[in-house]
């Protein structure tokens, strides 16, 4: 088995680098997804959404926490069986076409030379597929999925328009790359930053972690690593005073 059923309605689904969440409704498997891996994982992610009864077409709406190559690779795979892709507005200039690289601003010379390198590579070894249309979405607006409402919540700094999303009713927080539950390279489970090289602006990062932490969900759901579903509240809140501001 690829999915890992998290509740009735929410399965994670592992790919090579990332997570994909479906959120399905048990009697219709109507989905939303949450991101959609690399593009390269298309198989797997099809396979793991067969195994809970979920056909492509059933997928009537993608929820992305940003464009990278692991998170955006086969909207456009969704968006061709029908389904609305949903992004933040200052992400768009990623997904739509004529298409704009990352290259992140807010790093020193050196490193903003190395990360715009690897985003060239990444962009040539793992395609993101642009789109004709993305439905614009804006912090605090509520995004109806088969989970129920989800309301989207601005918090850039990894990419400019990155966005996680809290189910308030039941206090989880889809955190996307704002705040991972594995440290990069090391690969230990702990909330953690994603690599500063991948992300566009350092302090903005941080700042958008903290104010997602003060959330105090009971769960939290990220783009990588597994889920924090136990004394989520003060193990994020423990992590959160060691971010140097
Ligand atoms: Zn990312």
């Amino acid at each position: 088995m690829i999915s890992r059923r998290i509740t009735s309605q929410i399965t994670r689904i592992p790919l090579a680098w990332s997570n994909v969440y479906a959120l399905t409704d048990p009697l219709t498997f109507e989905t939303t997804l949450i991101d959609t891996g690399l593009q390269k994982d298309l198989p797997r992610l099809l396979e793991g959404l067969a195994e809970i009864g979920v056909s492509p077409q059933k997928v009537r709406r993608v929820l992305l926490t940003h464009g990278h190559c692991d998170h955006a690779g086969n909207a456009a795979y969704f968006a061709a069986k029908g389904a609305e892709i949903v992004a933040h507005s200052r992400e768009l200039p990623y997904l739509l076409k004529p298409r704009r690289t990352y290259a992140p601003t807010g790093l020193r010379r050196f490193s903003r030379l190395l990360s715009t390198l690897l985003f060239f590579a990444g962009e040539k070894l793992y395609p993101v597929e642009r789109m004709e249309r993305v439905t614009p979405c804006e912090n605090g607006d509520v995004i109806f999925t088969p989970l129920g409402d989800l309301e989207a919540i601005h918090s850039p700094g990894h990419t400019p328009g990155h966005l996680a999303f809290l189910h308030r009713e039941k206090d989880i927080l889809f955190s996307g790359d704002a705040i991972l539950n594995i440290i990069p390279v090391k690969l230990t489970a702990s909330p953690s930053l994603p690599l500063r090289v991948f992300t566009e602006d350092w302090s903005e990062a941080k700042l958008s972690a903290q104010s997602l932490v003060a959330l105090r969900p009971e769960q939290m759901l990220s783009g990588h690593g597994s889920p924090l579903t136990e004394n989520t509240t003060k193990i994020l809140q423990k992590w959160a005073r060691t971010l140097r501001m």
